[in-house]
């Protein structure tokens, strides 16, 4: 029998793989705005070319409280964006977009003490790249590292949720048929491969 052409509403509506940055991109130490400090997590361009060999398109959602408590810059962030970003071109990574929320609450100074909609755990980021690119926000994925990550995407309807714990185990769930726990990046790639993809295809 033929092998059928793989689900055609890719064409339609896109599906996303949400990044959160630090503690998924990179790893986390705190406010990292440095080029110097920051250091890419094993298998992360393996996750991503993969992600984007199964159509994915590659969409980061990052909290940058850093830039509301005074730390460093919007021109700092976009620096290090931009480096980031020239990171996955030279590995033939293009990435999609990369939303950040440079707002807090509380620790914020001048304008940029403020809730927001876009902070996580609140959806406003993936909300804002559903209607930006046409998302079907139900079969797409969102790495997070946090509980804000996955109350982010689960307040956004998003079909898949993992949470990277190096200590976690797939039972700290309950079984929820959402939300995944994995160990590190080389697990995340498995299952895009061998659940998300054996599923879907
Ligand atoms: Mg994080």
């Amino acid at each position: 029998m033929a092998v059928s052409t793989p689900i055609d509403q890719d064409r339609v509506l896109r599906k996303a793989l949400f990044l959160d940055r630090d503690g998924v991109i990179n790893i986390e130490k705190n406010y990292v705005w440095r080029v110097e400090d920051f250091e890419f997590l094993p298998g992360i361009f393996e996750l991503c070319a993969l992600a984007r060999e199964l159509g994915f398109l590659l969409i980061v959602i990052t909290n940058q409280a850093g830039i509301a408590r005074g730390y460093y810059t919007e021109a700092d962030f976009q620096r290090l964006n931009e480096w980031m970003l020239g990171e996955f071109r030279v590995r033939g990574i293009e990435i999609g977009y990369v939303y950040h929320c440079p707002y807090h609450p509380t620790a914020g100074i001048g304008e940029y003490r403020r809730e927001s909609f876009d902070r996580k755990p609140n959806p406003g980021m993936i909300l804002k790249a559903r209607r930006d690119f046409g998302l079907d926000l139900s079969r797409s994925v969102l790495v997070g590292d946090k509980d804000s990550d996955i109350e982010a995407g689960r307040a956004a309807a998003v079909g898949y949720i993992i949470r990277l714990d190096p200590c976690g185990t797939r039972a700290d769930t309950g079984g929820d048929p959402v939300h995944t726990v994995l160990p590190d990046l080389v697990e995340v790639r498995h299952w895009l491969q061998d659940g998300y993809a054996g599923h879907h295809s």
